[in-house]
């Protein structure tokens, strides 16, 4: 099966940083809706899709939110400033395009200082082409949420954009639908709100639905750039199962039977140890009496960036181990 490219640049494409989440879920819902038996949208915009099958219940997740970058204060002369809604690098934002919920594109850009790797965020300024307060506030206001505005860029092995992470883990998950047919596991396919402000979409369907098992799929980083921090995940070497990161340590079993699928169906994987972060998956293994999980990743280069950038192959090792999670019976 063909790469889908063009379903990869709509979905990325689309504006939904945490807590702005509708426009993301309203394309997942028209995307899914044939390939599931039920989908409800809980209260907090969370939406659960649940494929039907005879075992164990599998929850699998992948947040929709973005990262983004809140509207603090607007000077006198139209400048904007930012405070960090999830992970945000000053250094990766400075000369970035950011895009506004309406639209309205910022340069951003950073104070003159003597030492840049002091660079923080309160020291880089949005430039809307305002030319003085009254004119910005017209364009936005206080509170309102910014992205990196996303460029798609696709080579023949890779993919990169903003807001990858996780529309990657959604576009997994969605791939992975419509090439179900039936599944061994009742299988919720949840689309979260609110992972890179801390899990917390995660947290509330974990709670509702009280699966068996719980998967994540999002991205991780990769250790395989020049001079990058030491870290055993390379793009190209196939989807990662993760063994830890500061949220989760996987359950051992959960992740034996992964490891035994791949194997079985030759799928390319490599095993994720993260010295830092946090996903969906660290939510739901903390859910009620504890619940066993782990996450499929798809290694990311750039994370947290404006282009993001993840291997074609690896992703479709990961739809693939997906649709094998799903197809057996997955008693641990
Ligand atoms: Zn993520």
């Amino acid at each position: 099966m063909g790469f889908n490219s063009s379903g990869l640049r709509a979905l990325t494409n689309i504006y939904g940083p945490s807590s702005h989440e509708t426009k993301v879920s309203d394309f997942i819902v028209k995307q899914i809706k044939g390939f599931v038996d039920e989908v409800t949208i809980d209260k907090m915009g969370n939406v659960i899709a649940r494929k039907k099958g005879d075992g164990p219940k599998l929850m699998i997740a992948g947040h929709m939110d973005s990262i983004g970058m809140m509207v603090t204060d607007i000077d006198d002369k139209g400048f904007v400033r930012l405070t960090n809604i999830g992970g945000i690098n000053p250094f990766v934002t400075v000369g970035e395009r950011l895009l506004f919920k309406n639209g309205t594109i910022g340069i951003a850009y950073h104070e003159a200082t003597a030492d840049m790797a002091k660079l923080k965020l309160e020291k880089v300024f949005v430039d809307i082409g305002a030319k003085n307060k009254e004119e910005a506030e017209k364009l936005v206001a206080i509170g309102d949420i910014c992205v990196y505005s996303p460029v798609f860029n696709e080579s023949d092995n890779t993919v990169s954009t903003a807001s990858m992470d996780d529309r990657i883990g959604c576009f997994v998950m969605i791939e992975a639908l419509k090439r179900l047919d039936t599944v061994n596991n009742d299988c919720y396919f949840v689309f979260t709100v609110q992972e890179e402000v801390g899990t917390r979409g995660g947290k509330m369907t974990a709670f509702a639905i009280n699966p068996d098992v719980g998967l994540a799929v999002d991205i991780t980083t990769s250790g395989d750039t020049p001079g990058s921090k030491r870290f055993a995940i390379k793009l190209h070497e196939g989807v990662a199962i993760k063994v830890r990161d500061n949220s989760l340590l996987s359950h051992p079993a959960v992740n034996d039977k992964l490891k035994a699928l791949c194997k079985e169906n030759d799928i390319k994987h490599q095993m994720e140890v993260l010295e830092f972060g946090g996903t969906d998956a660290g939510a739901i293994s903390l859910t009620r009496e504890g619940i066993p999980a782990s996450c499929l990743s798809i290694p990311t280069r750039y994370a947290h960036s404006a282009h993001e950038t993840c291997s074609k192959e690896d992703i479709e090792a990961g739809i693939h181990l997906l649709t094998k999670v799903c197809e057996t019976k997955f008693e641990i």
